[in-house]
């Protein structure tokens, strides 16, 4: 059903590239529980991620079902992560502010599965780890071999035909370690399971088969598939390959309840934040409504000033001009025959009672009314 062909993986590096698979051949059967063994850095976790299409190869082929996984879209292999493959982790990695329930029904979260039936499978799952009594506590009041038989009931939650587990007991005292692995082992009875090890004692008593993996090449494997499994493996195959998968999708409305859920559990710092934010957007609008005030203050001081000055077109108008005009031209006149022993009385209070002279009468026609009417 699992089939890895030639698979090589190089990393880029600062210097070069780091062969981390160089070439790896490997078929599983449908169900046993395989543990792959070898120092550290010897490419295990590679491995594991490219069979749980966490990560690309290279080269090679990884064919899922008898079918290649060369051309496969990211779509495709979220269907593969979500549908077929569960994982465990060393440090577990369960959700910490989502109680135990929760982190395992968020796979069938995401996988699309309505609520009632959520709920249902995932109780049943953490019953069958032994933990039916945890279902409301928070991971961080678990011991560490309840948290990893809590990340095991997520792995199984889907019903995935693998189960990917890198080194599950590494953080784990013997006696809980074993716990986990004879969980395992019980689920490897219907699927399968592969395991990354660094402990031959604990892979020789539970495992059905080892791969020993060096210097990223399989060196050892004590349980090959037999050319008559092969065959039974390809017919099987075809039955698989005829019931498609639906993709995975999670509705709009969980999305939204998932992350006020994140919001609501970091409540401190969500509304410190909402508050800086305020505090910033508030700024902003503070000074842009000053900056309008002030710009409507000097608008208006500009009008008021303008009005002190109006313009007034009568019918008849004084010529103030000419009044001036006159009085000068007058005292001109009469200096000339004024004689020095004599006191004169000026004339400007004659002359203004003469000022009809002065009076103008404006001809204003409709042409000129038009002309004052078009005047900003
Ligand atoms: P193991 O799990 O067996 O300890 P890994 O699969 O993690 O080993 O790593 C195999 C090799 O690949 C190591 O030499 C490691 O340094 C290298 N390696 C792993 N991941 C990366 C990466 N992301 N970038 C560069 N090199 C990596
Ligand atoms: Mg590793």
């Amino acid at each position: 059903m699992l089939r890895l062909i030639d698979i090589k993986k190089d990393y880029a590096v600062a210097d070069g590239k780091v062969a981390a698979l160089k070439g790896v051949n490997i078929n599983f059967r449908k169900s046993e529980f395989v543990s792959v063994l070898g120092p550290s850095g010897c490419g295990k976790t590679t491995l594991l991620n490219i069979i749980g299409g966490l990560d690309k190869y290279t080269s090679g082929d990884l064919e899922i079902a008898g079918k290649s996984t060369r051309e496969f879209k990211d779509g495709d292999w979220d269907t593969y992560r979500n549908h077929s493959v569960g994982f465990i982790f060393q440090s577990y990695h369960l959700i910490p502010h989502q109680s135990v329930l929760e982190n395992v029904e968020l796979a069938l979260t995401i996988a699309g599965v309505d609520r009632d039936e959520r709920r249902r499978r995932a109780v049943e799952a953490l019953e069958k780890v032994g933990l039916g009594d945890k279902l409301k506590v928070k991971p961080n009041q678990l011991s560490g071999g309840q948290a990893q038989r809590v990340a095991i009931a997520r792995a199984l939650i889907n019903n995935p035909e693998i189960v990917l587990a890198d080194e599950p007991t590494g953080a784990l005292d013997s006696k809980t370690g074993v716990q986990v692995l004879e969980l395992l082992k019980e689920i490897a009875k219907e699927r399968l399971v592969i395991m990354v090890t660094h402990n031959p004692e604990l892979a020789e008593k539970y495992s059905t088969r080892i791969i020993s993996l060096m210097d990223g090449e399989v060196v050892g494997d004590t349980n090959p598939l037999k050319s008559e499994e092969l065959c039974d493996v390809y017919s099987n195959d075809e039955k698989v390959n005829k019931g498609k998968k639906k993709k995975s999708s999670m509705s709009l409305s969980t999305a939204f309840r998932l992350s006020l859920k994140n919001l609501l559990s970091k409540f401190k710092r969500s509304s410190m934040v909402s508050v800086a934010g305020s505090i910033g957007i508030i700024g902003v609008s503070m000074v842009l409504a000053i900056s309008a005030g002030v710009r409507l203050y000097i608008k208006d001081m500009e009008d008021d000033m303008l009005s002190g000055n109006p313009l007034t077109v009568r019918q008849v108008a004084i010529d103030y001009d000419s009044l001036l005009d006159f009085a000068a031209a007058d005292k001109k006149n009469i200096d000339i025959t004024r004689l020095k022993d004599k006191v004169y009385l000026d004339s400007v209070l004659d002359s203004l009672i003469e000022m009809g002279d002065m009076t103008k009468t404006n001809n204003i026609t409709a042409a000129y009314a038009a002309y004052i009417d078009a005047m900003p």
